[in-house]
């Protein structure tokens, strides 16, 4: 009897280790870098859920899409050359870019009211030599060592402008990151994009039912439903702005109103900026759980230098989900709070890295979460600023702490199970996602690399400057 409780907590005990399928361990140990890409490009994936529809537009797409507007009357001109029109740079905190900046975009309707010295700093687009357009281009992604937090958060949507201001363009954008991610085998996208100050052509408001009609109509299209890529949104504030409780009850009742599409709220804007911190909302949350049943919240908390209670504090706030989490590694009464929880955080390694809240991959507590078991999934966050894409999130992630495929497949049942989409739709994803998955492995093990022959990997100049993997782009 003895003997056979040996034998049983032998087998317990070593059930673990060979938990870590043998297959995907000798892929990781054999594969050269582009072929691990390739796999991880070919894996079913479930959703993004952490993603700025106004920055995840890749360069080229921006481009694109402000010169397809022609059509609908809309010129676009870029600032070119500083003529010191204005004698002193003016800026403002929020909302009015430094006149020292090149490559602000504008619409005619905004053009025309310029001084005519001004009028002759800007250019229009179509008219940008090849090293102007280049320079457009890398304007609006960090693609130097020395550009990182300031250039992000006070330069790209500052340049971008008017641009972000016409649905028609952010509906491409949209579309595009459908056509992407279906490429990669994502089936669900939870953008954050709310309506507010859309520009028509003539420099008039659209309404916000405007707006959404024209995303509508979009997402409808036989393009975009041939990605396969279900989509939902969610509105978001600008959380340190003055009137940032009253845009609140506004999101509150515009989400309410397109429950359909509209499936949560989120409170964006740099969290360094103190005017933001998350107990400011915590009455008007409350004022506002009296009247809506049932607003999901994915709040960001956590992106910050410093350790501090703002993920603890953004729960009470009632979120469900925290955006990036980064800090909550120094408050340990939280992450026991959060192990094994209904909590997830939403994990965005290249945007860290990028806006240097960890210095090296090392330093990420991702790890940690995942294998603590508080949940987590990977997103993208602004993947167009940062020139890359999920199946970067996920190279990075395998590459730099060795997940074992139960962790890979974990994290994108995640970013499906922990997503706000209606639950029947949920149900389904999840279902399709378990099959999915349960086929690529299946093939693999049978066929090699044989099974991916025909995957053509798409990346950008991401995996390119850190892992030297470099990729055509499209
Ligand atoms: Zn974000």
């Amino acid at each position: 009897m003895r003997k056979i409780l040996l034998l049983l907590s032998l087998i317990v005990y070593s059930l673990p280790s060979q938990a870590a399928e043998p297959w995907f361990e000798k892929l990781k140990a054999e594969a050269s870098p582009e072929q691990l890409y390739r796999f991880l490009y070919a894996l079913p994936k479930g959703g993004d859920l952490h993603n700025h529809l106004t920055g995840a537009g890749l360069s080229e797409w921006w481009w694109d899409a402000a010169l397809a507007q022609q059509g609908r009357g809309y010129t676009y001109y870029t600032k070119v050359r500083i003529s010191n029109c204005i004698a002193y740079g003016s800026s403002n905190e929020y909302g009015f870019a430094p006149y020292l900046m090149l490559f602000r975009t504008l619409q005619g309707s905004s053009y025309d009211k310029l001084e005519p010295c001004q009028k002759g700093e800007y250019k229009r687009l179509q008219d940008l030599n090849a090293a102007e357009k280049q320079g457009w281009l890398d304007s609006i992604r960090l693609n130097e060592q020395y550009e990182g937090r300031n250039e992000f958060f006070g330069r790209h949507w500052e340049r971008l402008n008017e641009l972000w201001r016409n649905p028609y363009v952010v509906a491409e954008i949209l579309f595009r990151n459908m056509q992407a991610f279906g490429k990669e085998n994502l089936v669900y996208l939870e953008t954050q994009e709310g309506p507010g100050g859309e520009l028509k052509a003539d420099g008039s408001t659209y309404t916000a039912d405007e707006t959404v009609a024209i995303y509508r109509q979009r997402l409808a299209d036989p393009d975009a439903k041939a990605t396969g890529v279900t989509v939902r949104f969610q509105s978001s504030i600008l959380r340190f702005l003055p009137s940032a409780e009253q845009n609140l009850r506004e999101l509150y009742e515009f989400t309410d109103k397109h429950r359909d599409l509209w499936v949560g709220v989120n409170m964006v804007g740099r969290e360094d900026d103190d005017k933001g911190y998350p107990l400011r909302f915590l009455p008007t949350l409350r004022e506002l759980r009296k009247k809506y049943p049932d607003i999901h919240l994915s709040i960001h908390a956590g992106e910050v230098d410093e350790p501090n209670h703002h993920v603890r504090d953004t729960l009470l706030l009632g979120a469900e989900r925290i955006g990036h989490g980064v800090n909550l590694i120094t408050d340990p009464e939280t992450m026991l709070l959060m192990r094994n929880g209904p909590y997830m955080v939403e994990i965005n390694l290249i945007s860290n890295l990028l806006l240097e809240y960890v210095q090296n991959f090392q330093q990420h507590p991702f790890p940690e979460y995942l294998r603590t078991g508080i949940p987590v999934a990977l997103s993208t966050d602004d993947r167009g600023m940062w020139d890359s894409n999920m199946s970067d999130e996920y190279f990075v992630a395998v590459r730099e702490f060795n997940l074992s495929w139960e962790e890979l497949v974990q994290l994108g049942r995640n970013s499906l199970k922990y997503s706000f989409v209606q639950e029947p739709v949920k149900q389904k994803l999840l279902k399709d996602y378990d099959s999915r998955v349960e086929r690529f492995a299946e093939q693999f093990r049978k066929q090699g690399w044989d099974s991916l022959k025909d995957v053509k990997p798409v990346s950008y100049s991401f995996t390119c400057k850190h892992y030297q993997l470099c990729l055509p782009r499209e």
